[in-house]
């Protein structure tokens, strides 16, 4: 227990619309671990300029106090210029930078000015890290948050969490949400991927063993989420068909039944969007079984299907596991039920030639034509993955020409253009970083023996 005379910890947390999710989970494990209203004071921020404003205040209290700031790779130009100025600018402020990014770059990040970059699954590692800091400052004074990092943890470091550190966390035992902050989102149920696909950070970040919020975990939540007035209840997961499957590759058709026939009841009238954002389904899990499972039980009307390729080749490359034919006869499958389908494609993909392009502008033709509507991506290297040391490959402007037509008819859509660009300036980035891989050289030190 938290004694109330003991000095309290503040934590600002740049809460910003692409990390909503990220904190909501965070909160959730610092909920669980009883440090929410006791031994740390939490205030959320929607933006830099607020992040900034709330550390001016905590400054002027000449006392340490922690800021979060998540980041994703294809964000790191952005975050590393505020990282450095609140390392520079606020001598109490002890910067703790987590997300995808911080996961595959710890280096770098702590170079941008991090005093500890926390790697992995955050749900053990941040209470852990918080804890000590809180801990150390209530040992002894400290004259700045160096200094204060310095005695928590011996100094700016990594602070490396979950399968990362040897022992992946138990979803069961944390809570994605917070109820005492109302911080309320999609559901993560199941975490890790088995098939590591080239340009994806999935299974590379969590492992390629899939883990799963149990049925009675999930619905105790949306239950209670349900009573607090929530209607419309989305999951997060690599793929919505895995669910409950031992090895994420063969459907358990008898866990997904349990699951959505669960939720149904447990929504109170709400409703269950299952395999469509912020999730989706992989095209060779599509069978009339699972349709017919979704139609029975989920409200929504729309599946989100990663293709990526029509090429066999860069099918291959990427390691997807699946075929081009596939993903036809899966789109087939889903109209048939009644669905509306959103097809997923990355152009440039490394090594793609003339005749990839041509085989994907096949497919998406033919997907076009059966009333799929297509989500247009470029290639942009992300740290961690196999992918990470190449370019984006030239896309024929037939390609380019094509999507814009179909663009214009409401048949594909996308940021593909902006994302060339950024793909780009990541590749120079990660170049110019040139930081070693995760895996060798990074401690675990969270869970583990802590420092008081
Ligand atoms: S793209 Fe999908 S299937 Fe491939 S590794 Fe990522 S999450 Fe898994």
């Amino acid at each position: 227990m938290v004694s109330p005379s003991r000095t309290s910890f503040s934590l600002v947390c740049l809460c910003d619309r692409d990390h909503r999710y990220s904190f909501n989970a965070l909160l959730g494990s610092l909920e669980g671990e009883g440090l929410l209203g006791g031994a740390l004071e939490v205030e959320l921020v929607g933006d830099e300029r607020r992040l900034l404003e709330a550390c001016q205040r905590l400054e002027g209290e000449r006392r340490p106090f922690g800021v979060a700031v998540s980041a994703f790779s294809t964000e790191a130009f952005d975050r590393y210029p505020l990282i450095s100025s609140l390392r520079a600018g606020f001598k109490w402020a002890v910067v703790m930078v987590g997300g995808p990014h911080a996961t595959a770059l710890p280096e770098s990040v702590l170079r941008a000015g991090a005093h500890l970059a926390m790697v992995g699954e955050g749900e053990r590692s941040f209470p852990w890290a918080l804890r000590g800091l809180w801990e150390a400052l209530n040992l002894e004074p400290v004259g700045s948050a160096d200094e204060l990092v310095l005695k928590a943890f011996g100094g700016a470091r990594e602070v490396v969490g979950g399968e990362l550190a040897g022992e992946a966390i138990d979803l069961d035992a944390h809570l994605p949400v917070s109820f005492s902050l109302g911080r309320f989102g999609p559901i993560e149920i199941t975490r890790g991927c088995p098939y590591g696909c080239a340009f994806c950070q999935t299974s590379y970040m969590f492992g390629r063993r899939v883990r799963h919020r149990s049925v009675e975990f999930i619905c105790d939540l949306v239950s209670r989420m349900a009573s607090r007035g929530l209607r419309d209840f989305r999951f997060i997961t690599p793929n919505a068909l895995s669910y409950g499957s031992s090895d994420g590759v063969r459907v358990n058709l008898e866990a997904l039944e349990r699951l959505l026939s669960s939720l149904r009841e447990a929504c109170k009238g709400g409703r269950i969007f299952f395999g469509s954002f912020p999730s989706e389904v992989r095209p060779d899990q599509i069978s009339p079984e699972v349709l017919a499972l979704l139609r029975r039980f989920a409200d929504n009307r729309r599946l989100v299907m990663g293709a990526q390729s029509g090429s066999a080749r860069m099918l291959a490359r990427c390691r997807r596991g699946h075929t081009a034919d596939a993903v036809v006869e899966a789109v087939a499958l889903a109209r048939d039920f009644g669905f509306e389908v959103w097809v997923d494609f990355i152009f440039g993909l490394p090594g793609e030639e003339e005749d990839d392009a041509r085989e994907t502008l096949r497919l998406m033709r033919l997907l076009s034509s059966m009333g799929a509507k297509l989500h247009a991506h470029a290639f942009m290297p992300l740290p961690q993955t196999p992918f990470e040391r190449e370019s984006l490959s030239p896309i024929p402007p037939a390609l380019l020409r094509e999507v814009d037509l179909l663009t214009s008819r409401g048949m594909a859509f996308g940021q593909w253009r902006r994302q060339m660009e950024l793909s780009r300036k990541l590749s120079k980035f990660l170049k110019e970083e040139n930081c070693p891989s995760v895996g060798v050289r990074v401690e675990a030190v969270a869970p583990g023996p802590r420092p008081y």
